[in-house]
């Protein structure tokens, strides 16, 4: 059994990267990964690159970031991390063509502890828009 941890070990740094979009507005994007890494991708597993991550739970990390636990239902693969608006809008944007999957998915998570916020986010995507600022 692998034990997953909620914070990144003192060895597993952290990297920021600023972002101008076409806006002009400035964001960051952090990542516990290699800095290498071209565009994030959320709904690819980067154990398997099964296309069907999705996430398990979903938090506002600040006006422009999401924290976000991913799952992968191929290699059980688990992270968290944190996304930048335009990250997330991608990944709404391919969960948008996978959404009755990922709505049955939600619905047993409401089952759980996160009942308000599944349910704004099922509203949401049914809505056909998932904009962090929206909520
Ligand atoms: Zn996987």
């Amino acid at each position: 059994m692998q034990e997953f941890e909620n914070s990144p070990s003192p060895d597993h740094k952290q990297y920021v990267r600023k972002v101008t979009l076409p806006s002009g507005k400035t964001i960051e994007v952090v990542s516990f990964e290699d800095p290498a890494a071209p565009e994030t991708d959320i709904h690819v597993c980067p154990e398997c690159t099964c296309e069907l991550v999705y996430p398990v739970a979903w938090q506002e990390a600040d006006h422009t970031r999401w924290e976000v636990s991913l799952r992968c239902p191929n290699c059980e693969w688990y992270a968290t991390d944190i996304f930048n608006d335009e990250a997330i809008r991608r990944f709404d944007e391919t969960l948008d063509r996978g959404t009755e999957a990922l709505v049955a998915d939600l619905r047993q998570l409401s089952r759980a502890n996160m009942e308000e916020d599944v349910e704004r986010f099922i509203a949401a995507l049914t809505a056909g828009h998932v904009l962090p600022e929206d909520f």
